[in-house]
């Protein structure tokens, strides 16, 4: 098997003490490994019994973990998943299976069939009935000839510094341009689990406000904002449209038009069918006090929770992100439970939180500190209690202080060493042992471990 020959170069590339960079590594082993494992998800997971082959690939991926982050025997496996910022394998699995329906849905719909011959019960069916109505992608059409764009207002403004009232004024001059246009404005908003658009009409002062039950990002509900109010002018018959937005990145999207964006094309193709009509879209500032920008923001914040609800299919990047989120979600659930068992430590040093960036990622240490510092945080050292566990040593008590030797000892009790304690910062700037964890600034890292150096314990 593959997969064991990559371990083993794995293994040989990282020793207990130094080796390769742990994030390096971490990267080597998702090509080399992760991406096999994933490659069959879809596979793995049609099968209803799947027990025995997620515990098998588990080993593979703890081994692997061990030997990049430098863990001893004792660390639970919870810990170190949760401090590379990975998953548990079945969400490794859901993940890429889920991503690569969402993807064949985005191709061609009649990928349906072939997803429907999917065994029923099965743990894949389940996935595959969570995932909302994927968007197709479509090309990119060219960007319509009627339609003018503009990401910027009057005057040259500095960012961030220039005063609201400066803004307001150029907003206004900026609008004036367009005033035998139809005016519309657009706003998108958000919160934890809904998303709402909101369009108010300038002539008529009427607004219009919905809902999106799917948590696609901001740009793509900004987007919808636009379309919709697009679609509601020409219903109207208007001539000339001016759509007023205040997000930027929605109007750079249009501008650029790639078939990333679904919600641009879509608009570009609206506009192609209409040629005998002028459209402009145009970006002004938010809470600068342009009325109409104003009333676009308070619809859309009624749509947060509006019963009327806006069906739209979801474009494949939100629909990624949304499944992300979902098994994020899941694990840090798992996450809570596992460590009131094992690993609590851990647990309560996360506050029952797993990150997802490990914390040595892009910091100036060399890979023996980032190690010992994962064994400090995971209160798994080579101390004598561990030793003593793995039967090496009879006896894990100090010989000074008759107490355990763990590595909260050596490094915050042991009286032995209490003058080199007294040299060094991390004494005197932490309570206790964990807070001291907490601290995974280079500074910190570095201070210990010069003190275990100075001490002469290699933990
Ligand atoms: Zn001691």
């Amino acid at each position: 098997m593959n997969t064991l020959k990559y371990l083993n170069i794995i293994k040989f590339f990282c020793t207990k003490r130094s080796g390769a960079h742990p994030y390096v590594m971490l990267n080597v082993y998702k090509a080399l490994i992760k991406s096999r494992i994933t490659y069959g998800a879809i596979a793995t997971l049609k099968e209803t019994n799947n027990q025995e082959i997620y515990q098998l690939v588990q080993v593979v991926k703890n081994a692997a973990l061990r030997a990049i982050l430098g863990y001893t025997k004792s660390t639970p496996i919870t810990t170190m998943l949760a401090e590379a910022a990975e998953y548990p394998i079945k969400y490794d699995l859901e993940r890429a299976a889920a991503r690569f329906i969402i993807a064949k849905l985005s191709q061609n719909h009649d990928n349906q069939n072939y997803l429907e011959k999917i065994p029923h019960g099965s743990h894949l069916m389940t996935i595959f009935n969570s995932i909302k109505n994927t968007a197709m992608v479509k090309a990119a059409s060219s960007v319509p000839n009627n339609l003018k764009m503009f990401d910027s207002i009057e005057g040259s403004h500095q960012k961030n510094v220039t005063p609201n009232i400066i803004l307001k004024k150029s907003s206004l001059e900026t609008i004036s341009k367009f005033e035998n246009y139809f005016m519309i404005y657009t706003d998108g908003s958000l919160d934890e689990d809904s998303r709402g658009i909101g369009i108010y009409f300038n002539d008529t002062k009427e607004m219009y406000s919905r809902r999106i039950m799917a948590e696609v990002s901001i740009c793509t509900v900004e987007l919808i904002a636009i379309l919709m109010a697009l679609k509601i002018g020409i219903l109207m018959g208007k001539r000339k449209i001016a759509v007023l937005t205040d997000s930027k990145s929605a109007v750079v999207s249009l501008k650029r038009n790639n078939n990333n964006k679904y919600f641009s094309t879509q608009i570009h193709n609206l506009i192609h069918k209409n040629p005998e009509k002028d459209f402009v879209i145009q970006w002004i500032p938010s809470h600068v006090g342009v009325p109409g920008n104003e009333s676009a923001d308070a619809a859309a914040k009624n749509g947060l929770t509006s019963t009327e609800i806006l069906d739209i299919p979801i474009p494949k990047g939100d629909n990624y992100k949304i499944i992300d989120r979902k098994i994020f979600e899941r694990w840090k659930n798992e996450f809570k439970e596992r460590t009131r068992i094992k690993g609590k430590f851990y647990g309560d040093l996360m506050n029952q939180q797993p990150s997802n960036v490990p914390w040595f990622k892009h910091k100036g240490l060399d890979t023996g500190k980032i190690k010992l510092f994962n064994r400090i945080r995971s209160n798994h050292t080579y101390a004598k209690n561990f030793l003593n566990l793995m039967n090496v040593i009879d006896d894990e008590t100090c010989d000074a202080c008759n107490e355990i030797e763990n590595a909260e000892h050596i490094i915050f009790k042991c009286k032995k060493f209490t003058s080199e304690r007294q040299r060094h910062n991390f004494s005197k700037k932490y309570k206790n042992y964990i807070e001291m964890c907490r601290d995974t600034s280079s500074s910190n890292i570095s201070d210990i471990a010069e003190y275990l150096k100075e001490i002469k314990k290699d933990i």
